[in-house]
């Protein structure tokens, strides 16, 4: 059975009730892209504007995954770099350096080239709460005023950070106006309908049951099917396909988050002064931003177990309040939560299954710039330029393989080395 969003700040908020049609019957594409998320719209986009006939099948609605949930951050570069430079030396090092900054620029293109309205906003804070990590944000620092973004990042000691974030849980910072935050569902949504403007079919309510392999793949949902002459699979960390080749790689984690009422505009100031977007540097992180109306989106505790908690809001509060007690009276207006996509090293794990058919999963929470960067790729990659998706395919994954639901108590056990290394 399909799902609405689930009932989130930003559901609440939508500037874009349009729907599209489930699919009945048989039809035909060039490209058939499974899952509307931002990878799934984020590739469909670009090909479209390619002028490639795409179709895209979505089991619910557009953005109603992760890509509609998150937390907004929009931060440059992908999880798992160290990994790829190590799997593949020279190439993955020029890779990485010049896809740094593209998902934020692709992002930023769209929202001018289609007016979409998704309150996108610049500035983004990297938090540290222990010494070591100063340490890392002073080598950040280096890096970029290296390759010549000095002016756009400001290292920020202990004595000047109640100028950035009002609280007193850290000892430093690296602050940047290169990043973010944003409206991740009125982005997904307005993608999308550029997508569509472009001759782009969408269907939704329209889950993704077989893929019948062969020169031209047949994708099939329970009251149709789509013929393709290449696919791409965007179901990340929700779908159940071809697990042949897929099971073991991904495991699910839940992430989760509190939207305040809105703040008075001098509460909002005292918290934020800058109204950046902030993660912190531990393992299993606290992130945060205002929303456009002033709300506090708090957000946390990856859970790796597969269980979601009883109460978010239980678990979260908590959270919110040892940083920012001053927001003790504020009134929780929304709690929810979702899926992100874990893969053991953080590389996205991106290949083929075959010649024609595609995939692309497993951000480890940093996917609001990293599927549009992926999404690029896997344009280039469905044409035949197949070099930075390459670089990608042939990284080396570890691969457990177990049921699901084992892999992720293993995952949760290895993670407690994290949460323990946290406190130290
Ligand atoms: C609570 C939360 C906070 C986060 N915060 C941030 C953040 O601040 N910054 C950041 O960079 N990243 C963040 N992330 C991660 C980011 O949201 C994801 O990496 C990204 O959205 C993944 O996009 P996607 O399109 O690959 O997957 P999804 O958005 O999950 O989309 C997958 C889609 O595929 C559909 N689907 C699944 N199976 C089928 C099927 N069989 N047939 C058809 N359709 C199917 C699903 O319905 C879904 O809509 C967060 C994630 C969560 C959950």
């Amino acid at each position: 059975m399909a799902e609405k969003h689930c009932p989130s700040y930003y559901a609440a908020t939508v500037n874009d009730t349009s729907r599209y049609p489930s699919l009945e019957g048989e039809t035909s594409a060039d490209i058939c892209v499974i899952g509307g998320g931002f990878t799934g719209i984020a590739t469909a986009l670009t090909l479209a504007e390619r002028g490639f006939q795409v179709v895209v099948l979505e089991a619910n609605q557009v953005g109603w995954g992760a890509s509609g949930r998150n937390g907004g951050q929009m931060i440059h570069a992908i999880s798992g770099e160290d990994n790829l430079r190590r799997s593949q030396g020279p190439a993955a090092e020029k890779l990485i350096h010049d896809i740094k900054w593209r998902g934020n620029e692709i992002i930023r293109e769209r929202v001018e080239k289609y007016n979409i309205q998704c309150d996108l906003k610049y500035g983004y804070m990297d938090a540290a709460v222990k010494n070591r990590h100063m340490d890392h944000l002073r080598k950040e620092y280096d890096y970029f005023s290296a390759n010549g973004l000095e002016e756009h990042f400001r290292l920020v000691e202990a004595r000047d950070m109640a100028d950035y974030v009002g609280t007193d849980s850290y000892c430093g910072g690296l602050y940047n106006d290169l990043d973010g935050h944003l409206h991740p569902l009125n982005l997904c949504l307005g993608e999308a309908r550029a997508f569509s403007s472009l001759g782009g079919r969408i269907y939704e309510d329209s889950a993704v049951i077989d893929i019948e392999h062969g020169l031209t793949p047949v994708v099939k949902t329970a009251t149709g099917q789509v013929r393709a002459n290449k696919v791409v699979l965007a179901g990340n960390a929700y779908h159940h396909l071809e697990r042949k080749h897929l099971r073991g790689f991904l495991f699910p984690a839940g992430t989760y988050i509190l939207a305040t009422e809105p703040l008075s505009e001098e509460m909002a100031r005292q918290v934020l002064p800058r109204d950046q977007a902030v993660c912190d540097l531990n393992e299993l992180l606290d992130y945060y931003r205002l929303s456009a109306d002033r709300r506090m989106l708090y957000g946390g505790r990856c859970n790796y177990s597969g269980r979601d908690p009883k109460s978010i809001k239980d678990n979260m509060l908590p959270r919110m309040l040892k940083t920012f007690p001053q927001l003790k009276d504020a009134r929780i207006d929304y709690e929810w939560g979702g899926k992100i996509g874990i893969i053991i090293n953080r590389t996205p794990h991106v290949g083929r299954i075959n010649d024609n058919i595609y995939y692309s999963e497993g951000y480890s929470g940093h996917g609001v710039n990293t599927t549009h960067i992926i999404g690029e790729i896997l344009s280039d990659a469905t044409s035949g330029q197949m070099e930075r998706f390459d670089i990608f395919a042939k990284a080396k994954h570890t691969r457990l393989p177990v049921p699901g639901g084992l892999g992720n108590q293993i995952i949760a056990l290895g993670m407690l080395y994290y949460r323990i290394k946290d406190i130290f």
